[in-house]
């Protein structure tokens, strides 16, 4: 059955935080690209593994210990079944998108990198799948590559097919624009870069909590996700990669946990993923995200994606009605995200406005600064939809952009 008005009620019902007045008016929530809010079994999970499952994991001998290793562990299955990953050694755990796509950045430059190669990432990118690239590029003398988009927001796969060369290293994109939401052709970009043997990192930041993502249908060779951004806690993340490469990536930090054997001369590494996970992991948010992940699997994903398919498009209509709305991005394939400006009004002041209504949107140059560069604005008013947020939510919304617009212009 699809996800109709009284199961999104009953949903709703599981977020405390949507209760929450915000200067005496309702929240609503339509900033879930930045986060996303937290369920009950989330919040519980958190406050019963603090309670009752505390202990450092894997060292210990003693039960608790051996508790928590179990719910770090097994949270690295639900990840690896999440994903769709062939092994659960595949999956490390990080502090998020941003730490994963560090690791890449330093771990697979190390190992593979040198003087004149090159790393080709797109225009659309978050600053975290950018400037990890140019801190390689700085470091080893090597080129930073960029593929364009054309004027409704989509990537240029010809153009894409010409920056490819005996020199490119890596390809690096995200699965969906934080900005614009385009949902680019990932698939498409990784059998591409696979004929000429390059490997493909997937931001998966803005995809995995809204369309369903299979690392090993995609073929994908790295593929990097936040916790936050999917109903689970902050300082957790995912980097899934194949076990081939992350077997031939030098470790990116030292410490306890990822080592086999410490001595003063020589210190060998612990086998995949402890490899990657030097010291005390947040065995406490891995347990919590699982909760999120199994939250997520319940409602279903593809049930999700066309809810807040549905949502975007109602959105987008009823925002039409605004005189003067431009909207950013009108990609054909697109997630929950819609970005807009109206006339010459700034974005900030639109998005002080609608906060005092009780409305969180996001505005500025969502850390995609060459982006919004590229386009020539000043940023844009960001609303990013969750299966939570509903139509009545948007029809207070517009109206209330149309006040704020009247008040401003
Ligand atoms: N990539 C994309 C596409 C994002 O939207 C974000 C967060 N806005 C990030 C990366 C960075 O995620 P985090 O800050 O959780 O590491």
């Amino acid at each position: 059955m699809k996800l109709n008005s009284q199961i999104i009620q009953n949903i709703r019902a599981d977020f405390p935080i949507l209760e929450e007045k915000i200067y005496g008016k309702p929240l609503i929530y339509f900033d879930n690209g930045a986060t996303t809010q937290k369920p009950f079994c989330v919040l519980q999970k958190i406050e019963y593994a603090y309670k009752h499952l505390n202990a450092n994991i894997h060292r210990g001998v003693h039960f608790l210990s051996q508790q928590a290793t179990e719910a770090h562990e097994d949270a690295r299955n639900v990840v690896a079944h999440f994903l769709g990953a062939e092994k659960r050694e595949e999956v490390v755990f990080t502090r998020g998108t941003t730490e994963a796509i560090n690791l890449i950045a330093f771990s697979f430059g190390e190992a593979f990198c040198s003087e004149n190669d090159e790393i080709v990432i797109s225009v659309m990118e978050h600053h975290s799948n950018i400037v990890p690239w140019q801190m390689l590029c700085e470091r080893k003398k090597m080129k930073l590559r960029v593929i364009p988009m054309n004027e409704k927001g989509e990537l240029q796969l010809d153009a894409f097919r010409r920056l490819l060369n005996e020199n490119t290293k890596l390809v690096s994109v995200t699965h969906v624009s934080n900005v614009m939401g385009t949902v680019n052709p990932v698939d498409e970009i990784i059998r591409i870069s696979h004929e000429m043997n390059v490997p493909v990192l997937i931001d998966g930041a803005q995809a995995v909590p809204h369309i369903p993502v299979n690392v090993r249908e995609l073929d994908a060779d790295f593929y990097v996700f936040s916790g936050h951004k999917i109903y689970g806690p902050t300082g957790i993340g995912v980097l899934y990669g194949k076990e081939k490469w992350l077997n031939a990536l030098p470790p990116y930090q030292g410490g306890g946990e990822m080592i086999e054997n410490v001595s003063f001369e020589k210190t060998t590494y612990n086998v995949l993923p402890f490899k990657f996970e030097a010291g005390t992991p947040d065995y406490i948010g891995s347990t919590a995200l699982a909760e999120a992940l199994r939250y997520v699997g319940d409602i279903g994903i593809e049930k999700i994606a066309a809810y807040e398919h549905e949502l975007t498009t109602y959105a987008v209509e009823q925002l039409s009605a605004v005189e003067g709305i431009r909207f950013i991005g009108t990609a054909t394939e697109k997630s929950a995200v819609i970005s807009f400006l109206v006339g010459n009004i700034h974005p900030y002041d639109i998005g002080i406005l609608l906060d005092k209504l009780g409305i969180a949107v996001r505005t500025g140059h969502h850390c995609a600064q060459p982006l919004i560069d590229s386009l020539e604005i000043p940023g844009t008013v960001r609303a990013s939809f969750s299966f939570y947020n509903t139509k009545e939510e948007i029809d207070v919304f517009v109206a209330a952009l149309k006040r704020v617009v009247a008040m401003l212009i």
